[in-house]
């Protein structure tokens, strides 16, 4: 799919620590309701640039839009509020939690409830728990665990943590899902049930940003590839485009 309109926009990125140049003048756009393939080896920027989209660090220069706005400088709570979701390299959910529990605290973002509001809303409290939780097990079913939504995550299989995070992060209702790596140290199995996942989020209107090692995952699964390379993108276009881009090959591939 070529897509829509620009729904993030990324000008000259520089993320600057000490001497290293993690981020050396990117520019990014992504387009409404596609799958962009963010990839490059070990080390080339990938999670930087996540991290610099949902606010974690501020870029030492460079503008970042998102829906015709400037997200640069704004706390990671106000982006996701404005749209942005994302899940982590490395798994990060509440492991004494049960699953459901897991994705209220996501919805619990937007609902904001606190004891004084509690107190304020008496029984519409109750009633806006009550369709919390309907909405938690709506967003566990989505992603296959409605069946595990009273289990603790930490009893979960990996391959399931990894959907509950998406889970999780889809609570906040974004308009862009970035998902760091979710298919890394997942059996073929569980690649293809994220992959099914995946494709039904973009089919819901979600954009995603996926930054994937697994070249065929992003072959199968990409609209639009960027590939980094020591914080500089080398290159930029069809999954097929990039497959035999001589630079990507060379980097990449490790050729
Ligand atoms: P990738 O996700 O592509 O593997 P990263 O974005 O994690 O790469 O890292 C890019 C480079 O920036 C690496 O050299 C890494 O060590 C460095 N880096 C990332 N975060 C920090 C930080 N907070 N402080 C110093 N260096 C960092
Ligand atoms: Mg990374």
């Amino acid at each position: 799919r070529s897509g829509g309109e620009e729904l993030l926009r990324v000008k000259g990125a520089l993320m600057q620590f000490g001497g290293l140049r993690a981020l050396n003048e990117v520019d990014l756009t992504v387009r409404r309701g596609t799958i962009h393939g963010l990839i490059g080896p070990n080390g080339s920027g990938k999670s930087t640039m996540l991290n610099v989209l949902t606010g974690i660090y501020v870029p030492t220069a460079g503008a970042i839009e998102f829906v015709g706005k400037s997200v640069v400088g704004l706390p990671p709570a106000d982006i996701a509020s404005a749209g942005i979701a994302r899940t982590f390299q490395n798994v990060q959910l509440f492991g004494e939690m049960t699953a459901l529990e897991n994705v209220l605290v996501g919805l619990h973002h937007t609902f904001d409830s606190n004891l004084a509001e509690v107190a304020i809303k008496g029984p519409r409290w109750k009633r806006e728990e009550r369709a919390a939780r309907a909405r938690a097990l709506g967003l566990l079913n989505f992603v296959g665990l409605g069946d595990l939504a009273d289990e603790e995550a930490r009893n979960l299989p990996y391959g399931k943590q990894r959907l509950l995070e998406i889970a999780r992060a889809l609570a906040l209702d974004p308009m862009l899902l970035l998902l760091d790596e979710p298919a890394a140290g997942l059996t073929a199995p569980d690649i293809k049930e994220l992959l099914a996942i995946i494709r039904k989020v973009r089919d819901h209107g979600i954009t995603l940003i996926l930054i994937e090692h697994h070249m065929d995952v992003v072959m199968s699964t990409c609209d639009t590839v960027s590939v980094l390379d020591f914080g500089q993108k080398i290159a930029e276009g069809l999954p097929a485009e990039i497959q035999s881009n001589e630079k990507v090959i060379t980097a990449y591939l490790g050729g």
